[in-house]
């Protein structure tokens, strides 16, 4: 008798393990195959998961062994390259597998829907080019709008095109098809005739694109590519070459983006650039456009597919480039839960699939130049802006010879007058919502503080609230002290402080105010930087959401309100991350034919790094800070993972650290040494306690044998049951 099959399936759930079951009675054969779903059920309830391996063996004892009771799906989900990913990332962010699965999987295939049907696209007939669109337009708005996209686009559009989907597309789409104007064709575009597309053409390359796009080959195999260039450069520009490489040879790419830098501009821009549907992915889709997306690219009906980091996972079935555009950004690792960086994957992806990927920057990771200097990856330049003139002048404001009460020091409202005098447009930058970060006691000093965070609450006075922009805890802001009874004033400024300073010195001035409070309304960020491109109004004012990748062509002048916030941060990445939002947010201005001007007001002119950024640029700063990490062994010169706990008692989060460290003991390698345990930089939040235990190694390796083990070992803890504990590999954050 053969032994019996047995599935070993991947369900999401805290257990690092998988879990084993009898395939379902009468069921083929061929679909028990790792990569399908499976249904099963689990405790008194029934869950959906992915079978992980088929196996002969399983070490539950037969009367426990419970049967699956369906497979979902006649094919797998998942390619076995994709499986793999999925599990070395398991391994490495010492992560359960099915809440990995969870994560690359849309909600509607968890959820346990069929995969999208194989979309139709839609062509535009020779009569629908000859269709007046006006005329269309006036009665039927949505389909005018599919018929103009379908016209720019030869090989068809597809569902994924229409962005954002007007809900009432499907009849839109008949009735084009009904008058003749649409005709509907199916499969993918990828084995069809390259030849046939007509993309609109690009800018001619300047001779650095031309290097750079030379440079990466369309079938070298594995390589990766750092592509350095200044912000405005054009690396957006050597992207659209080296994809349209691709295309040309029936290939797909996949691109990855900061959440806040996939803007409808960017897709509208591939779009027409390569004439060929682009599906897009990111977290404010509807489960069905987002499994309609997946769909797509699993086909090959997307030629292209650009996402936030969870499209890392996005299936592809001819992959031929993988490109990660501002591959420094944070937003690329995944701050809790699964807590993987999209950006260190989708290398390991490109290895895997033997194909290349580019690491776009104006500004790079530390990790990645190091990598560059090492000849592992390879370094491509773009040192200036096409067609403009010069990079901006950056000066340093010294604020203790020229004082700022209300924020806005003297050369900086004098600068601001003659840009705008000079017609230019003007943006400031100021890293810090509300109106004031701090509400302090004229009479005993006594200052609001969060009652569940080690925190200053934030006064927000338009809504005449303090709010903790730690936990969102909010009260009504006092007048008066609630110790002594004097007056409670502001202090310092927060951008609804300097919205309103700005507006005095310029009153007949529109302003605009991007921030978080200013921005909540789906679109709404979107709107605000459109009118501002549009020029109506002069003035921006806003937060880090400004410092990335925004395209303003008449911005000439861009003011740092406070450089001093940063420079003296606890984490050993603070001044890599103050360096690389100075640069993103500077590199705003004097874009295209005028030169820009960049002030940064500071208390501390003389600190290094303002000193070295100013004066030699990212690159200096960046070399100087690399040495010190040397010096220190922090990465990329040394590797981390931490161990964070947190629970209602500090006793409970430190018991858990405390038995951790002793459960480390028999795991411990050469070269693996374990810190702390300590309080976290803001040990109370939300009300509760919470503290850290540091890992440092000097080799990765020896890192991930140690982890492996000791992984395992926490989950059998006891103290573990009293405290929420996350492991963190590769953190970007400290705390
Ligand atoms: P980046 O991605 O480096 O920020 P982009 O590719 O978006 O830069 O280019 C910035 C601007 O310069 C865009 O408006 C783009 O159309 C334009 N541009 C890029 N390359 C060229 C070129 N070779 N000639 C003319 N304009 C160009
Ligand atoms: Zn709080």
């Amino acid at each position: 008798m053969n032994s019996p099959t047995v599935l070993r399936v991947a369900l999401a759930t805290p257990l690092k393990r998988l879990f084993d079951y009898l395939p379902p009675q009468a069921v083929a054969e061929h679909t028990l195959t790792p990569g399908c779903r499976v249904r099963v059920p689990f405790g008194r309830g029934k869950r959906i998961g992915l079978i992980a391996d088929v196996s002969d063996h399983t070490d539950v004892p037969a009367e426990r062994l419970r049967r699956a009771t369906a497979v979902l799906d006649t094919e797998p989900l998942l390619d076995p390259y994709l499986l793999a990913l999925l599990r070395w990332a398991a391994d490495y962010y010492q992560y359960p597998l099915g809440e990995v699965v969870a994560t690359a999987l849309p909600a509607a295939l968890r959820r346990g829907q069929d995969l999208a049907t194989p979309s139709l696209r839609w062509c535009c007939t020779p009569e629908g080019r000859q269709a007046d669109p006006e005329k269309l337009g006036r009665r039927a708005p949505v389909q005018a709008r599919i018929l103009d996209a379908a016209r720019r686009m030869p090989d068809g559009i597809g569902p994924e095109d229409l962005d954002p989907p007007a809900p009432n597309w499907r009849n839109a789409v008949k009735s084009l098809q009904e008058k003749g104007l649409l005709s509907a064709r199916e499969g993918s575009i990828l084995t069809q005739d390259a030849d046939a597309r007509a993309a609109k053409a690009g800018p001619q390359l300047n001779p650095a694109q031309c290097e750079a796009a030379q440079a990466i080959e369309a079938d070298a195999g594995y390589r990766c590519y750092l592509l350095e260039g200044v912000t405005g450069s054009g690396k957006t520009e050597v992207y659209l070459h080296a994809i349209a490489a691709q295309l040309a040879a029936g290939r797909q790419s996949l691109v990855l983006v900061p959440e806040i830098g996939l803007t409808p501009q960017l897709v509208q821009r591939f779009r027409e650039r390569l004439g060929v549907p682009v599906a897009v992915l990111h977290s404010g889709l509807a489960d069905g456009e987002r499994l309609r997306s997946w769909t797509a690219a699993a086909r090959g009906e997307a030629g292209v597919v650009i996402g936030t980091r969870s499209a890392v996972f996005t299936p592809l079935c001819k992959p031929g480039l993988f490109i990660v555009d501002e591959e420094h950004d944070t937003s690329l690792k995944q701050q809790d839960g699964f807590r993987y960086s999209a950006r260190d994957l989708l290398v390991w992806r490109a290895r895997q699939l033997n194909v290349s990927v580019i690491l776009g920057s104006a500004t790079p990771a530390l990790e990645s130049l190091e990598n560059a200097h090492s000849g592992r990856y390879m370094h491509l330049h773009l040192p200036e802006r096409p067609g403009a003139a010069e990079p901006p002048t950056v000066k340093l404001v010294d604020l203790r010879r020229y004082p700022a009460p209300d924020g806005l020091s003297q050369p900086l409202l004098a600068a601001v007058r003659r840009h705008l005098d000079a017609d230019g447009q003007v943006l400031i930058y100021l890293n810090r919502r509300g109106y004031a970060p701090v509400l302090l006691c004229g009479g005993c000093g006594y200052v609001a503080e969060c009652r569940r965070c080690d925190a200053r609450m934030v006064l927000h006075r338009h809504r005449s609230k303090l709010v903790c922009h730690h936990c969102g805890a909010e009260r009504p802001a006092p007048s008066h002290c609630p110790e002594c009874a004097h007056a409670m004033h502001p202090v310092g400024q927060g951008t609804e402080r300097l919205q309103h300073a700005l507006q005095e010195q310029f009153p007949d001035e529109a302003l605009l105010r991007i921030d978080r409070d200013t921005t909540r309304r789906r679109g709404e960020l979107a709107a605000q930087l459109e009118r501002f491109r549009r020029g109506e109004a002069r003035l921006l004012l806003g937060t880090q959401m400004l410092t990335k990748g925004h395209d303003f062509p008449a911005l000439t002048l861009v003011g740092v309100i406070d450089a001093d916030q940063g420079l003296f941060g606890t984490d050993f990445r603070a001044s890599e991350r103050l360096a690389q939002s100075f640069v993103q947010v500077a590199g705003r201005a004097g874009r295209a034919d005028r030169a820009g001007e960049v002030l940064i007001q500071t208390a501390s002119p003389e600190h290094p790094l303002l000193t070295t950024l100013v004066r030699d640029g990212y690159t200096a700063f960046a070399e100087r800070a690399l040495a010190e990490r040397r010096e220190a062994g922090w990465p990329p010169f040394g590797f981390l993972a931490l161990l964070r706990a947190e629970a209602a008692r500090r006793e409970a989060a430190f018991e858990f650290l405390d038995a951790a460290l002793t459960a480390a003991g028999p795991y411990l390698v050469s070269g693996v040494t374990l810190l702390g345990p300590a309080p976290a930089p803001m040990e109370r939040r939300q009300g509760r306690f919470r503290a850290q235990l540091l890992v440092q190694a000097r080799q990765r390796p020896a890192l991930q044998a140690f982890l492996q083990p000791w992984r395992l070992a926490l989950e059998d803890l006891p103290t573990g049951r009293r405290a929420r504990w996350s492991l963190d590999v590769d953190p970007v954050e400290l705390y």
